[in-house]
């Protein structure tokens, strides 16, 4: 079969059996600014493509949140938590990941490595003082899904460090695998740029943290995807564990753990001191209770943001 009918199979499967809302491949050279031990070539020597693919966030999960940070509505967090970031989210792409390595092993003879690649996807690691959802290269995800999004040409880098999309805005969930099928590739979305941070810093004014410095502060970091280099901020991960974490009472969901953490910006031995002290909660899937922030996902103006949560009244922005 060429591959151009191979990869509209294979994009008919994910979009129309897994309820996927994108789908795009990247060809493996695209990883070779990624970390050793982190290009796809050191996971599965054979192979070729990288597939990637992303749900959207249902509007309902992310409404629940407007719902805890602008009406303190402290019982909508667990709503959010259930289907717009920790389990839905992460066990259905886990779960579609699965099919599809299973869809290419026996109608392809592929050989396919599923990766996993939501935030919750393997507990907390074991030699990092930092949570998991913490950054790609330091929680003991093994692969960069954020990179594979932009290099898959299905979104662009956004400030917040996010993939944005144009249809959704960073509010997307992506998955990927590997496979040493050779594909249909898509190019990398090189257009004008839907995140401007010179003209809108609505992450960096919302962030509790001060955890994304605005534009003109010049704390950038570079990614280099697909051999261009892309200016997103410098995401001040210890700072936003804080909140996303509630590990102080000022981002406290329903359960308060205190204020396991002082100042703007903690240091990994602060953060390992408070996981330390940081109560076990039989209500999460990895004994965590959470309080997770996302501002900085949730009001992204990009993906008609005004239109499906502003102009609804969803939000009061
Ligand atoms: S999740 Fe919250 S604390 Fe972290 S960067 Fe986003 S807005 Fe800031
Ligand atoms: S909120 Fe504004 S600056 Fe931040 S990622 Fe979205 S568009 Fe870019």
């Amino acid at each position: 079969m060429d591959k151009k009918t191979m990869t509209a199979q294979i994009r008919a499967f994910m979009i129309e059996k897994q309820g996927m809302d994108l789908f795009g491949v990247a060809p493996v050279s695209a990883f070779a600014a990624e970390p050793e031990g982190y290009r796809p070539n050191d996971i599965l020597p054979p192979a070729k493509s990288v597939i990637v693919y992303g749900r959207r966030l249902l509007n309902g999960a992310v409404q629940a949140q407007f719902r805890r940070l602008e009406d303190k509505t402290k019982s909508a967090q667990s709503i959010y938590s259930t289907y717009g970031l920790e389990l839905i989210p992460n066990w259905t792409m886990v779960l579609s990941t699965f099919y599809l390595t299973q869809y290419l092993e026996t109608t392809f003879d592929a050989a396919t490595q599923p990766l996993g690649c939501g935030p919750e996807q393997g507990g907390l690691p074991k030699k990092t003082a930092l949570p998991m959802f913490a950054g790609p290269y330091k929680g003991g995800l093994p692969f960069n899904v954020t990179h594979a999004a932009i290099a898959a040409g299905l979104a662009q880098p956004g400030w917040n460090n996010f993939p944005v999309t144009k249809e959704f805005g960073p509010r997307v969930q992506f998955g990927c695998l590997l496979t040493d099928l050779e594909l249909e590739y898509s190019e990398p979305d090189n257009g004008p740029r839907l995140c401007d941070p010179d003209k809108c810093h609505i992450c960096s004014d919302k962030c509790p943290m001060n955890a994304l410095p605005a534009k003109d502060s010049g704390k950038k970091t570079i990614w280099t995807i697909a051999g261009k280099d892309y200016e997103v901020a410098e995401h001040k991960v210890n700072a936003c564990t804080v909140a996303a974490l509630g590990m102080r009472s000022e981002f406290a969901g329903i359960v308060d753990r205190g204020d396991l953490v002082e100042g703007m910006d903690p240091t990994d031995e602060d953060i390992a001191a408070a996981m330390k002290k940081y109560p076990l909660s039989n209500s999460n899937l990895d004994h965590y209770p959470k309080n997770f922030c996302n501002r900085c996902q949730v009001y992204c103006p990009i993906g008609n943001w005004k239109e499906t949560f502003k102009d609804t009244g969803l939000s009061k922005g």
